[in-house]
């Protein structure tokens, strides 16, 4: 087994172009660990059985794995991906497109359970390459003919655990029964429990097995405890933290609206690309402000634990504490935000005398003694401040209007002369469309689409602000 904190880039493996250039403008810079154990193997044709919790990047392995055995002039299906519950199988069959973005016309099927099945049969009969779904709901396709496996060569049993706790043993088998013999199968887990092995035994040949330490655990997120002397102290403190860890994305945790508002907009003037998320926000905004963020068109997010709560910010580089949260509870779930998919994190908590007794609350409730660490140098305070790598631009027509993101990027590259590595994340809502273009080239980007015709029809946009 390699070391499982090795990283390296996805250069290194025998991946299609435009599946490597891709990843670049999805700032996957580097495998995490179980995408580096495993793709060398499932590049090969291997089957494996890989033990990956959410977060490890698991997704992106056995997605790339089955974009590069399939031939997208074979309008057949050729994958099978199998989730115990349907939210699951829309994060899969989304992780994938995402990832198929560089490759021309796959169609990505999502077939669950709990969705009216007359649209699903009318999307089968249009095809598709690669399909993700609830064994019931696959398993009823099969029955009813309306779903064929005769030409699958990939076979992925996501979060294979799951589905045999909630009583799937059988229909993975009647499933399996139909898929040819000579296909790849990949088998993922959060465990490796018993369970799982004579599945596991039944449905994979020769596998190779790949076990990668949780990402959640306390080796992949360093903390620090600065203490500083006053407010004023604070703000400095955590400037100098940015310059000299310069994360690409990270949050900022404030205690109070008010402060949230006041360090968004201090970083601003000093130069950071900030943006504030608190209660205080109309709806439209709060959404704006999440798509910038994940966009990558701004790069520090300044929010309260309340409007923090239940949002899916994926691989935060860092979280700074600018206080010490009031909730010990709160505090262990800001931190556990950063050093996902597998990358190390870093949280940085910051006090003062007053709140002394805190922090040593907070030591009893970790069960660990916290020392404070001296701040790095001020001399931090002279480098340059960085600014996000992308800027968003906004289109007044989304899905209402037949945009998809297909349309957009085509415009751009096409006659717009960009190449796809400069355009990032799309996101096509119902009235209006979200898209993040690299900053340098936002202004030929804007002007491109404001001259330009999608859909032959002229639509609305504008650079927002970040
Ligand atoms: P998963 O474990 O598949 O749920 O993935 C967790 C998150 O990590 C998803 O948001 C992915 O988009 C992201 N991700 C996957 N691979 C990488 C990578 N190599 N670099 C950065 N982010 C990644």
């Amino acid at each position: 087994m390699t070391d499982a904190t090795a990283t390296s880039a996805f250069a290194t493996l025998a991946l299609a172009p435009e599946l490597l250039s891709n990843l670049e403008t999805l700032g996957y810079h580097e495998m995490t660990p179980i995408q580096a154990q495993s793709l060398p193997l499932m590049l090969e044709g291997r089957d494996v059985i890989a033990q990956g919790q959410t977060g490890s990047g698991k997704t992106a392995a056995f997605g790339l794995g089955l974009l590069s055995r399939l031939k997208v002039s074979r309008f057949r299906v050729q994958s099978l991906v199998l989730c115990p519950t349907r939210e699951l199988a829309d994060q899969v069959a989304g992780e994938i497109r995402r990832l198929a973005r560089g490759m021309h016309n796959v169609k990505v099927l999502a077939l669950c359970g709990g969705a009216p099945f007359g649209p699903q049969l009318g999307s089968l009969e249009h095809g598709a390459h690669i399909i993700v779904g609830t064994p019931g709901r696959v398993d009823e396709h099969l029955r009813k003919g309306s779903l064929s496996l005769a030409e699958l060569n990939t076979l992925v049993l996501d979060e294979a655990d799951r589905m045999l706790d909630m009583g799937f043993a059988e229909v993975l088998d009647a499933i399996v029964a139909e898929a040819p013999e000579d296909r790849q199968t990949l088998l993922f887990s959060a465990t490796f429990a018993d369970s799982v092995r004579p599945i596991a035994e039944r449905m994979l040949r020769d596998p190779a097995s790949i076990e990668v330490a949780s990402t959640h655990d306390e080796s992949s997120i360093r903390q620090l405890f600065h203490r500083v002397a006053d407010n004023e102290a604070r703000f400095e403190a955590l400037r100098i933290l940015l310059l000299k860890y310069r994360p690409e994305s990270s949050v900022v945790f404030c205690n109070t609206k008010r402060e949230a508002q006041e360090v968004s907009d201090a970083l601003n003037e000093h130069g950071f690309s900030a943006m504030s998320l608190h209660g205080d926000l109309e709806q439209s905004e709060r959404d704006q402000t999440l798509v910038m963020f994940a966009n990558k068109s701004a790069s520090i997010l300044v929010a309260t634990d309340v409007a923090a709560r239940g949002l899916d910010i994926e691989a935060l580089d860092a979280v700074f504490n600018y206080e010490i949260a009031r909730d010990l509870d709160a505090h262990v779930h800001r931190v556990g935000r950063t050093g996902r998919a597998g990358s190390s994190g870093i949280a940085c908590t910051l006090y003062t005398e007053k709140e002394d007794y805190r922090l040593t609350k907070l030591g009893e409730f970790l069960e660990q003694t916290l020392t404070p660490e001296p701040l790095p140098s001020k001399s931090m305070l002279t480098r340059e401040p960085f600014y996000a790598r992308m800027a968003t631009l906004q289109i007044d027509g989304g899905k209402k209007d037949k945009l998809r993101p297909g349309d957009i990027l085509g415009a751009l590259t096409g006659d717009g002369g960009m190449s796809g590595s400069q355009i990032g994340k799309i996101k096509v809502l119902a009235r209006t469309t979200f898209l993040a273009v690299e900053r340098d080239v936002a202004k030929t980007a804007l002007a491109q689409l404001m001259n330009g015709k999608l859909k032959g029809r002229s639509f609305r946009a504008r650079r927002l602000k970040s």
